[in-house]
C-alpha cells in the first residue's frame, strides 16, 4: 500500500493541473481505498468512528486530505475544481463522509474564516488529518429555529469563561472531541447581540454526553450538559458578544455542505454508500421496471439529481462572484431537502410492503429503503428547517419584508420565553 506524496508537475502558478491531480488521485485511490461497502442506515456508531479516523489518516498520509484549506493550516492549497475532480475520482471507494460534516465542512471552514492565527494553527491541522472529530453545539432543549435565542449561560471569571447549560440534537457529540458551542454572554442587549462562539473540548471536567435513541435504531444524536465548565479566554471564535456573525458564518457553511455546494466535502454526492438503494436494481428486482407509474418515480428522482449538480454550479458561481448573496446558499439547502424526500419516498413505495416487513432491516434494497423512510423528514430540518430556508430566500435572497418579531430591539432578559 503506498503512501506516496508526489506534488505532480506545477504549472506557472505553482499549482498542479486539474487533469494530473485528477489521474494522480485516480491511481492514488486505486491503489490505497477499499470499495465503497452499503452502508446501512441508522448505523453510525463507535467504529464508524474509529474507521473514518484511519481512513482520513490515510487520504492525509497520501496527500489527497482537506484540498481546499490553506497549506499552512495542513491543507492542500488547491481549488474546488481540485476536489470535484477527487470526488468523481473517488465514487465507488470507502471513504470517511462522515468527517465531512460537520466536522471539516462545517467547523473547520468556520474556524478558517473566523478563527485567530492561533487557534487555526492549533485546530486546523487535526481536523484535516482526521486526529480530531468536531460537532455543533447549537440547538437547545428550549428553542429550535430560534438559534438567536439560546440560553446556555457563559460568564467571564478573570481569565476563563464559564459555561452552563445544555444543547440537544449535537450529532455525533460522543464521538467528538470538540465543539463549536453558542452561548448568551450578555442578557442586556437584544437577542442578537449578547451571544458568543466558544471552542469546547467535549472531555472538559463538568460536560455530560447522553445518547438520543431514534426511531430508525440510530442513536448518534446526543443531549450535552455544561456544569460549570472552565474555558480559557482564548476558546472564544469571533469576538465576544458578537457570537451571532460566528454562528451565521457556521450556518452559511452548513447550508452549503448540505446544499450540496461546499468546496470542503471530500467524497462523491450521489453514491451508493450516501445514497442508499440504487432505485433502478431496486425496480428491476421486484419485477417493476415495466410499471408507467414506477418509472416516473425513477425520472423524477433522476431529474432531481441533474438539476441538483446544475443548481450547485449555478447558484455556486453567482456566490462567489457576488451575483448573489452567500444567503443564496438556502437555495441549495433547500432543494436538497427536496431531492432527499423525492428520493426516499420512492424507494419506499418501490420496495413496497418489504419496506417494512421484508426479510432483512440491512437489505440494502427493502429493508434500508424503509429504515431511510423513518429518517427522511431528518434532511429538511438538519442544518436549519427548510421553513426557515424559505424564509430567508424570501428576506434576504429576494428582498421581501422581514416577518414580524415581538422580541426585536428589546433586551433579553425582558423578552418572554416558555412560560416566563
Ligand atoms: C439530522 C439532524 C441533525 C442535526 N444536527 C444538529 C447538530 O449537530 N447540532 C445542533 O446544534 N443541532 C442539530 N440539529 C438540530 C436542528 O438544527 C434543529 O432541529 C433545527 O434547527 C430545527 O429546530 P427544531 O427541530 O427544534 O424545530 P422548531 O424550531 O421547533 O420548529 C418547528 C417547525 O416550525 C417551523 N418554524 C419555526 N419558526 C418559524 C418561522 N419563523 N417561520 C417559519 N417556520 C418556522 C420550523 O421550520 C419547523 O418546521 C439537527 C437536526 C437534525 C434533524
Amino acid at each position: 500500500m503506498s503512501t506516496a506524496t508526489s506534488t505532480g508537475t506545477a504549472d506557472a502558478t505553482g499549482t498542479e493541473p486539474v487533469e494530473e491531480f485528477r489521474l494522480r488521485a485516480r491511481a492514488w485511490l486505486a491503489e490505497n481505498l477499499p470499495p465503497a461497502a452499503d452502508t446501512p442506515a441508522g448505523n453510525i456508531d463507535d467504529d464508524v468512528w474509529l474507521r473514518a479516523r484511519v481512513l482520513q489518516g490515510r487520504i492525509h498520509a497520501g496527500g489527497f486530505a482537506g484540498i481546499c484549506f490553506p497549506k499552512e493550516y495542513g491543507g492542500l492549497g488547491l481549488g474546488p475544481d481540485h476536489q470535484h475532480a477527487f470526488n468523481e475520482e473517488a465514487a465507488g471507494y470507502e471513504l470517511p463522509i462522515v468527517l465531512n460534516v460537520p466536522s471539516v465542512a462545517i467547523c473547520a471552514a468556520t474556524i478558517l474564516d473566523l478563527g485567530t492565527e492561533e487557534q487555526k494553527k492549533q485546530y486546523l491541522p487535526g481536523i484535516i488529518s482526521g486526529r480530531d472529530v468536531w460537532c455543533q453545539l447549537l440547538s437547545e432543549p428550549g428553542g429550535g429555529s430560534d438559534l438567536a435565542g439560546v440560553i446556555t449561560k457563559s460568564e467571564r471569571n478573570g481569565e476563563d469563561w464559564t459555561i452552563n447549560g445544555s444543547k440537544v440534537w449535537s450529532s455525533a457529540a460522543y464521538a467528538a472531541d470538540y465543539g463549536l458551542c453558542l452561548t448568551r454572554s450578555n442578557w442586556d442587549v437584544p437577542k442578537h447581540s449578547g451571544l458568543t462562539m466558544f471552542i469546547l473540548p467535549l472531555k472538559a471536567p463538568g460536560v455530560t454526553v447522553h445518547r438520543i435513541k431514534l426511531v430508525n435504531g440510530a442513536n448518534e444524536f446526543c443531549q450535552v450538559f455544561f456544569d460549570d465548565v472552565r474555558l480559557p479566554a482564548g476558546n472564544v471564535v469571533g469576538a465576544v458578544d458578537d457570537g451571532w456573525a460566528t454562528a451565521s458564518q457556521q450556518l452559511f457553511h452548513e447550508r452549503n455542505a448540505m446544499g450540496g455546494g461546499s468546496p470542503y466535502v471530500s467524497g462523491p454526492r450521489f453514491s451508493k454508500a450516501a445514497h442508499g438503494p440504487n432505485l433502478l436494481e431496486l425496480a428491476r428486482e421486484t419485477g417493476q421496471l415495466g410499471d408507467t407509474s414506477v418509472r416516473d418515480q425513477l425520472a423524477d428522482v433522476r431529474i432531481m439529481q441533474v438539476v441538483s449538480k446544475q443548481l450547485v454550479r449555478r447558484i455556486g458561481s453567482a456566490i462567489a462572484t457576488g451575483e448573489l448573496t452567500p444567503q443564496a446558499s438556502s437555495i441549495l439547502r433547500l432543494f436538497e431537502a427536496e431531492r432527499t424526500w423525492t428520493e426516499y419516498d420512492a424507494a419506499f413505495r418501490i420496495a413496497g410492503a418489504n419496506a417494512v416487513a421484508g426479510p432483512s432491516l440491512q437489505d440494502p434494497g427493502h429493508g434500508q429503503a424503509g429504515l431511510r423512510y423513518l429518517s427522511r423528514q431528518a434532511g429538511s430540518l438538519g442544518g436549519g428547517s427548510t421553513e426557515i430556508a424559505r424564509n430567508i430566500i424570501s428576506e434576504r435572497v429576494l428582498g421581501m419584508p422581514r416577518e414580524a418579531a415581538a422580541d426585536r430591539g428589546v433586551a433579553f432578559k425582558d423578552v418572554k420565553r416558555g412560560g416566563a
